[in-house]
């Protein structure tokens, strides 16, 4: 979660309406907010719930911050506010943590307002959760609101998804989540960039980017050297990294590409992206001309284009890793 208390710039008109449903006290027992993942939705979930705690809701209908509910919340032990997620090493959201609080919705509120509770992923409930919760949604307690979470809706049973009200969240148009990343990562990112590697989802291009999932960046330099040192052929190579996350790959090739470009083109010993690599880069960098790294750019921008259809990813990656070689053969 980025921080408490956000909403994202393609979250305001989904936003206002929700607090327009609060204040004339027309909000459902229970929501469904579904969506690709990586756009912010369990974040908007909490967000709302500490509106809906907060004792005095600001004029511009943000949690104030200062309150006893908004306090109690930045503290996390707000008796009335209950988050079910996946616990440590667990799969599935198990039933006891759903009849946990289902318990909860049915006792009076601590304090004067609302019961919340966000169950989140909720498609991650096995059958006995699912089944549990709707047990409470068919007899919802007063002034209880359930959000449940769902990147894959149809994963949730029907008839819980009956009892709630959907709320759609889309992909947000490219050029706003493209500004709004470009300013978390400044400029030495490519923010149009990753958030097509990202499929569009700009908090998953955020995460990608600040090295949350990059644990396959050195597997991928591994690759790249023993390609040009003739010690994998580009199938074999091809095959191993089908295994890995194919976007994640593509946007570390990318990354070490411009970063060689980078060392080819610069007077002095210019900034990386990789500076940890900076010497086994070096050496790579040396062995192959600019041009080639230009076109392998190019290569990799369309792959990762192609990466979010139902394109042949193995064939994708041959191509652009046979295309590592040719220069060392005419060498
Ligand atoms: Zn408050």
């Amino acid at each position: 979660m980025i921080s408490s208390n956000q909403v994202f710039p393609w979250q305001h008109t989904l936003w206002q309406g929700l607090m327009q449903r609060l204040h004339e006290d027309r909000l459902p027992h229970a929501m469904l907010l579904t969506g690709p993942q990586g756009i912010g939705k369990e974040s908007f979930a909490q967000t709302f719930a500490r509106a809906v705690l907060c004792e005095h809701l600001s004029a511009d209908a943000r949690p104030c911050g200062a309150c006893r509910g908004c306090l109690l919340n930045q503290a996390g032990t707000h008796p009335d506010n209950h988050w079910v997620g996946l616990l440590e090493d667990k799969k599935i959201i198990g039933v006891d943590q759903v009849r946990e609080i289902s318990a909860n919705l049915n006792m009076k509120a601590h304090y004067s307002g609302y019961k919340v509770v966000v169950i989140s992923p909720a498609e991650c409930m096995n059958t006995q959760a699912a089944n549990s919760l709707l047990k409470t949604l068919e007899e919802p307690a007063p002034r209880s609101l359930l959000m449940l979470v769902a990147n894959n809706a149809t994963a949730l049973p029907a008839t819980l998804r009956s009892r709630c009200q959907r709320i759609t969240c889309t992909l947000p148009a490219q050029k706003v989540a493209a500004s709004w990343l470009a300013a978390q990562l400044g400029p030495d990112h490519d923010a149009a960039l990753l958030l097509a590697l990202a499929s569009g989802a700009p908090l998953a291009a955020l995460q990608m980017a600040q090295g949350g999932q990059t644990s396959q960046r050195l597997n991928v330099l591994d690759g790249m050297e023993r390609l040009l040192l003739n010690q994998v052929s580009p199938v074999s190579l091809a095959a191993i990294w089908l295994k890995l996350e194919l976007k994640e790959t593509l946007y570390w090739m990318h990354s070490y590409i411009i970063d060689m470009i980078r060392l080819k083109s610069a007077e002095h010993p210019p900034l990386l992206a990789n500076p940890d690599a900076r010497l086994r880069l070096q050496a790579l960098a040396e062995q192959l001309n600019l041009k080639t790294f230009y076109d392998q750019l190019d290569k990799i921008r369309e792959a990762s284009r192609l990466a979010a259809g139902q394109s042949n990813a193995q064939m994708l990656l041959e191509d652009i890793l046979i295309n590592w070689r040719v220069p060392l053969k005419i060498r």
